[in-house]
């Protein structure tokens, strides 16, 4: 027997919708190419995305074609985010910090037919263009400018192309099921793969990432995504922002960290997210500017481990709490997020500090499982490390274009590449990526324990653990540090800093120390090259 009950479909339509109608004058604050701000409103976004949407389907486009974006944190890129998919058509963001030859893959393999680009970016166009096989319709996300019209052949310019469309156009109806977005990993080693996403996936993950255990979103928050948007949609929040009526502040290219703590002071911003980096330059400018960044509440930290140090800084010094998440471009992103359980009310601040750090939690829609390398459940108690696999609502059933049946394990679940431990309340360690561990005689050596540590050095601003060969234990982690500056810390001082911290066998044998860490096209450090240029350096 049927239920009963109304079966409306879960579309980002329903998402821009809702913004538009019950928080339309709602403000979104946005920070444009050449620094300056402009202000709109989720109204104001709505009518230009339909707009937009009907715009690309005069020019011919029809559902499910792939219409690229290269842009920053901006009130446009948020029209296209919502006009494209709502248009029907699948919004592909690109990451302009991928090599050339990549960009030229990943174009060709999605068929984009359309490209939307910040004024920043006409150079890596310009650069490209030629080898883009599907694409016929080029769109400078600025005002008119006959420099970049003289070296684009055809150019169009974003006003004129929205001018086309018509903003009372009503959307194109499309399946829950239908492909909205689609973003590729980065591809460290072989081809970028395209995680293709859907409307369905996305209106799940964004009440999955509301939700008050998960990042705890509202029409209260002012939300600042500094994640770019080009990067696994932005974490989601622009969709989530939409569903729950938040006012939306996007950073443009500013993302140094005087001109995030402006921009938090300012607009008073109360959840920022982003990656490690990014915070390391925030706190640096807190401190020299002066600001207790008084509005900001907490600070999502994901993308790479946030170090148990960071969090405390932010806790400490300006009564912001870090909400520790997971994920991958694979799982919309959010897989796990940090947050207390009522039975650790009772705690000391220090015992709930060392809950804090893990990556906590997976929200309803999404499970996770630990297992060994034959595929065996690995138990859940804190102690045992494995294979992290992942399924779910919002988790890839399939790359895009790749053969059926070639991405998730035989039991239907998504290994992450990732090896962790899950306690018996759910929450997650990442110990490491699996190619990464050290493997010493036999034991596990984890680096982003040993970086968390280092980076806890007041004299230390980064630090990577490898894996470098060893004539008797196989392996031994060598430590790759970047001083502060400054600072003149020596190998025999940081080594010796680990001694109360982790067993002896797991302390590094020796520290290189480097001006700067080597890192890919969304800011994670390049093991593998590291590997390549110091992994000999224990052997005679
Ligand atoms: P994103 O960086 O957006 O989360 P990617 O797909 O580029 O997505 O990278 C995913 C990988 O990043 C994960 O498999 C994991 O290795 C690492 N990662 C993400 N979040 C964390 C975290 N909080 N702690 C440790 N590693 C993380």
């Amino acid at each position: 027997m049927h239920g009963q009950m109304m079966a409306m479909p879960l579309t980002i339509h329903s998402l821009i919708d809702h913004g538009a109608r019950y928080h339309g004058d709602t403000e979104i604050v946005s920070v444009e190419t050449d620094g300056s701000k402009a202000k709109t409103t989720w109204k104001g976004i709505s009518d230009r995305a339909r707009q937009l949407g009907s715009a690309l389907t005069k020019l011919g486009l029809f559902k499910g074609d792939r219409v690229a974006t290269i842009a920053w944190n901006n009130a446009r890129h948020l029209e296209c985010y919502f006009g494209i998919s709502c248009g029907g058509m699948v919004c592909h963001t690109i990451n302009p910090r991928l090599f050339p030859e990549q960009l030229v893959y990943i174009i060709n393999h999605a068929e984009d037919r359309v490209i939307f680009f910040d004024k920043t970016f006409l150079p890596i166009i310009e650069g490209i263009r030629e080898k883009l096989t599907t694409v016929d319709t080029f769109v400078l996300m600025s005002e008119r400018d006959e420099q970049a019209a003289s070296k684009i052949p055809g150019l169009v310019f974003y006003e004129d192309f929205l001018a086309a469309g018509d903003e009372n156009a009503d959307w194109m109806d499309v399946d829950e099921t239908d492909a909205s977005s689609l973003c590729y990993t980065s591809g460290t080693t072989g081809n970028p793969k395209g995680v293709l996403y859907s409307h369905r996936s996305t209106v799940l993950h964004s009440l999955g990432a509301a939700l008050p255990d998960t990042l705890n979103f509202s029409a209260r928050e002012v939300m600042m995504p500094v994640v770019p948007m080009f990067h696994v949609n932005a974490w989601g929040v622009p969709y989530a922002a939409a569903m729950v009526g938040a006012k939306l502040v996007l950073p443009g290219p500013g993302l140094d960290g005087d001109s995030l703590a402006r921009l938090i002071d300012d607009e008073r911003v109360t959840v920022a997210l982003g990656v490690p980096t990014i915070w390391q330059g925030l706190l640096a400018s807190l401190d020299k500017l002066g600001s207790k960044a008084e509005s900001l509440t907490r600070t999502v930290v994901g993308g790479s481990a946030c170090p148990p140090s960071m969090i405390a800084e932010f806790r400490e010094k300006y009564g912001t709490e870090v909400v520790h998440a997971w994920g991958m471009t694979e799982t919309s992103p959010l897989g796990t997020a940090n947050a207390l359980l009522e039975r650790h009310a009772g705690m000391t601040e220090e015992e709930q500090a060392k809950v804090r750090e893990s990556q906590g939690r997976p929200p309803y829609g999404v499970e996770l499982k630990i297992v060994d390398d034959e595929g065996n459940t690995l138990p859940e108690d804190g102690a045992a490390q494995g294979n992290l696999r992942i399924r779910g609502h919002w988790v890839v059933d399939s790359y895009f274009g790749a053969k059926a049946d070639t991405t998730l394990e035989s039991d239907g679940w998504f290994e992450t590449g990732d090896v962790a431990s899950i306690d018996a309340d759910g929450f997650m360690t990442i110990r490491d990526r699996s190619k990464d561990i050290i493997k010493s005689g036999g034991e596990w050596i984890s680096t982003v324990e040993l970086e968390s540590i280092a980076v806890g050095h007041p004299d230390i601003a980064d630090a990577a653990a490898i894996a470098a060969k060893h004539e008797k234990w196989d392996e031994r982690p060598v430590l790759i540090a970047v001083r502060a500056q400054g600072t003149n810390l020596t190998e025999k001082e940081l080594i010796a800093f680990f001694s109360d911290k982790v067993a002896k066998w797991q302390i590094p044998d020796a520290v290189v120390f480097v001006e700067e860490l080597p890192r890919n096209a969304t800011g994670k450090v390049l093991k593998n090259k590291l590997r390549g240029a110091y992994g000999d350096v224990l052997l005679a």
